[in-house]
């Protein structure tokens, strides 16, 4: 029987709670397919800083290095908010961990389920048909490039006084723009063949650099998918105004970071959003949300997100094509015959359609 082996990061705040409901659902699929999966599970972001004093153990780099595909719930919450870059941050481990196994592109697809249509803010018949994929560069960017902060600058501070200053820097290498892209071009084959490239080339240098190589790229290599280049300032605009008329989205790392949480708007529901991280070697894959401290350990967070980046996984890791389209179908039905978490409930669902995290995911499992 095929086996594969599964690193579990489940993090802080609803982390636990979510992740377990992945796990169940994995479970039932590997029954249903012949396929078994072994877990390990490290420790990850503000619970590893309690007790490693580090966002990122190298063990559980190395345990997430050694698995086939790494789930991960969530990090971080108030108890580690500070802005002392001495202090170490939670989201220090999601950083570190991409850049640990090299996941320089980040998946993140936006459909609507029908059932849940009304959650978005937008009209119906703007969001009629929306079906895009964000394509993210994770690896690059100004998250990853020089920074400083300078104490006591003459002239920095009001009046003239001395002060602080501080910069970022916005990097790009040639084969780092090269390698997203191809991952765009690639997945734009596999949908309805068109590229958006979100830059902002009328003002930064390295956005100028990322529109010609990708142009270069797509006339060499993939003359046959449609290309269009937009300004990310514009492209805030289009994403709401006419989101169906995009079917990959890529950019940049800063960017993209913004722009995927509009698009995660778009659908009105955060806690549907899953998305994957891959690079050459081990995946990853979680949710788009974030550890929701605010209703943690209440057992009502929405595991779906979880539960459709698991979907994700079984996709991109293991090619279970048709696993992965029975997660899919049961997160569908399971919402078609009305039932809901708190946050993607409407003054219009009885109270007994109502349900926790638990029983959310016993009901995607029963369907399967
Ligand atoms: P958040 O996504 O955690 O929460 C935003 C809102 O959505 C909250 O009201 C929350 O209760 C709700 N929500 C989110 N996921 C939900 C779910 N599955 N079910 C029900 N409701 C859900 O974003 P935030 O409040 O800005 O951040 C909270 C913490 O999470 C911060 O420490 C932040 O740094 C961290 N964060 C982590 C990640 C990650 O791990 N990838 C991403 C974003 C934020």
């Amino acid at each position: 029987m095929t086996s594969y082996k599964i690193c579990l990061l489940p993090g802080d705040g609803i982390g636990p709670e979510i992740i377990a409901e992945g796990v169940k659902v994995l479970d039932a699929v590997g029954s249903k397919h012949g396929v078994t999966f072994e877990y390990t599970e490290a420790a990850i972001g503000g619970c590893a800083i309690d007790e490693y004093g580090t966002a990122l153990p190298e063990s559980t780099l190395e345990a997430a290095k050694a698995a086939d595909a790494v789930l991960l719930a969530a990090v971080g919450g108030p108890k580690w908010d500070t802005t002392d870059s001495e202090k170490p941050r939670p989201e220090q481990g999601l950083l570190g961990i991409r850049k640990g196994l090299e996941l320089y592109t980040n998946l993140r697809p936006v459909q609507i389920f029908q059932a849940l249509s009304s959650a978005s803010t937008l009209r119906p018949e703007v969001i009629d048909g929306v079906d895009l994929m964000m394509v993210r560069e994770l690896t690059g960017g100004v998250y990853f490039g020089l920074r400083e902060r300078f104490y006591d600058e003459p002239g920095a501070g009001v009046d003239g006084a001395p002060g602080q200053r501080a910069y970022d820097t916005m990097e790009y290498r040639e084969y780092e723009i090269d390698r997203i892209a191809r991952q765009a071009f690639e997945a734009a084959r596999k949908r309805r063949n068109k590229v958006t490239s979100v830059d902002k080339a009328n003002v930064l240098e390295s956005s100028r650099l990322w529109r010609e190589v990708i142009h270069a790229i797509h006339d060499a290599d993939y003359p046959d998918v449609e290309l269009e280049d937009i300004l990310v300032d514009n492209c805030a605009m289009q994403l709401i105004t006419r989101p169906a008329d995009f079917d990959v989205m890529v950019t940049e790392n800063m960017f993209g970071d913004i722009l995927s949480d509009e698009a995660a708007q778009i659908t009105g529901s955060l806690g549907m959003l899953a998305s994957a991280s891959l690079g050459d070697g081990t995946a990853l894959y979680e949710p788009s949300h974030g550890s929701a401290p605010d209703i943690a350990g209440r057992g009502i967070a929405n595991p779906l997100a979880q539960i459709l980046s698991v979907e994700m996984m079984l996709r991109y890791s293991f090619n279970m094509q048709e696993a992965a389209n029975d997660v899919r179908a049961s997160v569908t039905s399971v919402l078609d015959a009305g039932w809901r978490t708190g946050d993607i409930a409407d003054a219009a669902t009885p109270k007994d359609k109502i349900v926790g995290t638990v029983a959310m995911g016993d009901l995607v499992v029963e369907s399967l």
